[in-house]
C-alpha cells in the first residue's frame, strides 16, 4: 500500500514538472479500457463539482457520425435554437405523425466529468463522458451521504473511483463503480490540474452560427422529406398487411427499397430563406 503511494507521489511530481512547461494540446478524452479502471473525479475550481452538461443536437450533420454534433445554444445558456424551434413546430404541427422527423431533432445531454487516471497520471486532465449508468452511481453516492462525509470529489478527502468496465455487459451492467479513500493530495496539484481544465464549451467547441444551423436544419429536412415520401408509400401497403409489425429495422429496409413516388409529404418547409419558418406560417397570431 505504501509503495503504491509513493508511485502515485512520484507521478504527481512528475506531473506538476511537466505541467510547468504545458504543450499545447487539446482536449484529451478519458476513455475505459476493459476491465478494472482507477480515476479521480475532479471538481472544477470554477463549479466546485466536476459535473460538466452540454446539450447538443446529434447525427443532423452525418447520421453515420453521431459524435459531430451541433451545440444547442437554448439548452445551454436559454438563447435562440432553430433546431429546437423545428422540432417544436413539428410536434406541435402533428406529434405523431412528424416522429420521425422530430424525435433526431431533439436536443441531448452529454454528460462530463474532468478526471485523472490513476494508472496514467501523466496523462493529466482528461475528460471523461460516461452515460446514465454512471451519473445514476454518481447521484445515488450524493444523495445517500452521511452528516460527516465529503462528497467523493472533495479535494481534502478524495476518493478513488473504481471502474469495472466490461463492454460485452447489457447497457446498464457495463459499468461497476466503486470507490475507496484515497491520502490527501498536495493541494498545489490540484490548482495545477485546476488550471488545464477549460469550461466544457471550449473543449466541444461545436457552436454553430444561426445561419449555419438552418443550413444543416435545411438539408436534414431534405434528406427526411426524401425518406418519408418513401415511407408513405410503404404506409400505404401496410394497411393492407395488418400482419406487419413496426420494426424500426425492417421499417429502414423498407423506406431503402421504396421507390421515390410524389405522394403524401407530411412536412414541406418552404425555401431556406424563410428561415425555416415556413412551417410556423399561421401558428403565430
Ligand atoms: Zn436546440
Amino acid at each position: 500500500m505504501a509503495t503504491k503511494n509513493n508511485s502515485l507521489q512520484e507521478a504527481l511530481e512528475r506531473l506538476s514538472k511537466m505541467n510547468a512547461n504545458p504543450r499545447k494540446q487539446n482536449a484529451k478524452y478519458f476513455q475505459c479500457k476493459e476491465g478494472r479502471n482507477d480515476v479521480l473525479v475532479l471538481p472544477t475550481a470554477k463549479d466546485g463539482h466536476p459535473f460538466a452538461e452540454w446539450w447538443v443536437h446529434k447525427a443532423l450533420i452525418d447520421p453515420s457520425k453521431p459524435w459531430i454534433a451541433v451545440a444547442c445554444d437554448k439548452h445551454n445558456d436559454g438563447g435562440e435554437c432553430v433546431i429546437c424551434d423545428m422540432a417544436q413546430t413539428l410536434k406541435d404541427q402533428n406529434f405523431k405523425g412528424n416522429e420521425a422527423i422530430w424525435k433526431p431533432l431533439e436536443a441531448q445531454k452529454e454528460m462530463y466529468s474532468p478526471v485523472v487516471d490513476l494508472n496514467d497520471i501523466d496523462a493529466g486532465v482528461q475528460w471523461w463522458s460516461y452515460g446514465r449508468s454512471i451519473s445514476g452511481q454518481f447521484e445515488t453516492w450524493l444523495r445517500n451521504i452521511e452528516e460527516d462525509e465529503k462528497p467523493f470529489y472533495d479535494m481534502l478527502a478524495p476518493q478513488k473511483i473504481i471502474v469495472m468496465y466490461d463492454k460485452n455487459a447489457a447497457p446498464k451492467d457495463k459499468y461497476k463503480l466503486d470507490r475507496k479513500n484515497l491520502k490527501p493530495l498536495d493541494p498545489e496539484v490540484y490548482d495545477e490540474w485546476f488550471a488545464t481544465i477549460k469550461p466544457i464549451d471550449e473543449i466541444r467547441n461545436n457552436r454553430k452560427s444561426a445561419d449555419e444551423k438552418e443550413e444543416i436544419l435545411g438539408n436534414y429536412i431534405k434528406g427526411k422529406e426524401k425518406s418519408l415520401k418513401a415511407m408513405s408509400v410503404e404506409t400505404a401497403k401496410k394497411t393492407e398487411t395488418p400482419a406487419a409489425t413496426a420494426k424500426p429495422t425492417a421499417k429502414k429496409t423498407m423506406v431503402e427499397e421504396a421507390e421515390e413516388e410524389e405522394e403524401e409529404v407530411v412536412i414541406t418547409p418552404k425555401k431556406k430563406s424563410s428561415k425555416l419558418n415556413a412551417l410556423k406560417d399561421g401558428d403565430d397570431e
